[in-house]
């Protein structure tokens, strides 16, 4: 049986510049194939090109409870980055390892790929699933197709741990993530003449600025969260459209995204939006020209880690080794979290690194990391060791 340590299985998973916009096949192949060494049970689910692939693999007994070990396979892109190392050669400097993903978030991943080597599978009374994903970088495209096809596979979980770099601390509830694109579809006409025709800028406008209103809102009921900043945040990124000064535009689009709070309902924002479209804009719009639209389209959606009213998961891994005590419990980024309880599955996210370190030229993780990581690791192999 080949065995690396930590060190050398995140050298082994960085060597693999699975940057979101490339495949992850190679990465994917060899994880699998190191994992079929272990006896797993291996599952893929594919992006619809073909080009990317979720892994699923189950070890030890089928039957319902057991964990889930989850990591994102992709990491962001370098370019334009100033990197003192080679982003994709795991480095040691100082005695931090430096490269692309080694804290965002190949390190959980090589962690538990690394301890397989230790688990005792004869002695497993629950499963234990190692999830990898794609595409999580761009939106979580990934995640809901691989948990889809396991509980269609396999026996529910009972817990799942997402191990985005929280530094080993707790997090047991993120914001939302939804973003959409508004195609806003007019009538072009000479400007003399607007009862022609129809505006499709004005009519988008008076769209963003009922989403900011929105936002403010949400900001006005700013609650006792943990996340920062404590409330919903709503935001327009992109805006195009128009010709001339003196035509109406027959089109307007823009980008725009909001982070909901995770107690929040995260249809509420585009519910209020879509009411606000029909009673007022749309009317408007279609007053000289009944022609004319306004499509919006979801571009991600990532759910958000509610707060577990009975906090199972969270007791359960605040009680394994290398978790730490505090933390700030709620945060702002989003994970792969929320698809995994709104699966039933109790999650939280616990994993080694540091998120100030996610998405920067020179990432690392402090090896004393990985540590603490595997020893929440093997406790966990205990945990399925035990029958109640
Ligand atoms: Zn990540």
């Amino acid at each position: 049986m080949n065995t690396l340590n930590s060190v050398d299985m995140l050298g082994r998973l960085v060597a693999f510049p699975t940057v979101s916009r490339d495949s992850n096949l190679p990465l994917i192949d060899w994880v699998e194939d190191y994992l079929e060494g272990f006896g797993a049970r291996c599952r893929r689910t594919w992006n619809a090109e073909g080009t990317k692939a979720n892994l699923m693999a189950a070890i030890g007994p089928d039957a319902p409870g057991g964990v889930v070990l989850s990591g994102h396979t992709d990491v962001v892109p370098v370019d334009g980055q100033d990197w003192n190392t080679d982003p994709f050669e795991l480095t040691e400097r100082d005695g931090l390892l430096y490269g692309r993903g080694s804290s965002d978030m190949k390190g959980f991943s090589a962690a538990f790929l690394a301890r397989l080597a230790s688990l005792n599978a004869a002695a497993m009374a629950k499963p234990l699933y190692l999830a990898l994903s794609y595409d999580e970088e761009v939106g979580c495209l990934g995640i809901d197709r691989m948990v889809d096809d396991a509980l269609g596979h396999f026996a529910r979980p009972e817990f799942a741990i997402i191990g985005e770099p929280t530094t080993m601390q707790i997090v047991r509830a993120h914001k939302s993530i939804n973003v959409f694109r508004t195609v806003v579809t007019g009538k072009a006409a000479h400007s003399s003449q607007p009862q022609r025709g129809a505006g499709a800028i004005l009519a988008a406008a008076r769209i963003i600025e009922h989403l900011d209103a929105l936002g403010r809102s949400r900001r006005a009921a700013a609650s006792e969260s943990g996340c920062e900043p404590p409330w919903t945040t709503v935001q327009v990124g992109t805006i195009q459209g128009g010709t001339a000064v003196n035509i109406l535009p027959a089109q307007c689009e823009f980008l725009w995204e909001y982070r909901g709070l995770p107690g929040e309902d995260p249809e509420s924002i585009i519910e209020a939006m879509q009411a606000f479209i029909e009673r007022e804009v749309l009317p408007d719009l279609r007053e000289f020209a009944p022609e004319t639209s306004i499509e919006t389209t979801p571009i991600a959606r990532v759910p958000p880690l509610m707060p577990d009213p009975e906090a199972k998961a969270e007791r359960w891994v605040r009680g394994l080794r290398g978790v730490r005590d505090g933390g700030s419990g709620e945060v702002s980024f989003a994970t792969e979290a929320g698809s995994f309880q709104r699966a039933g599955i109790s999650s939280v996210v616990c994993g080694p690194g540091s998120i100030d370190q996610a998405h920067q030229p020179n990432e690392f993780i402090d090896p004393a990391e990985l540590k603490r990581c595997e020893a929440m690791i093997d406790d966990v192999f205990a945990y399925l060791y035990r029958s109640s």
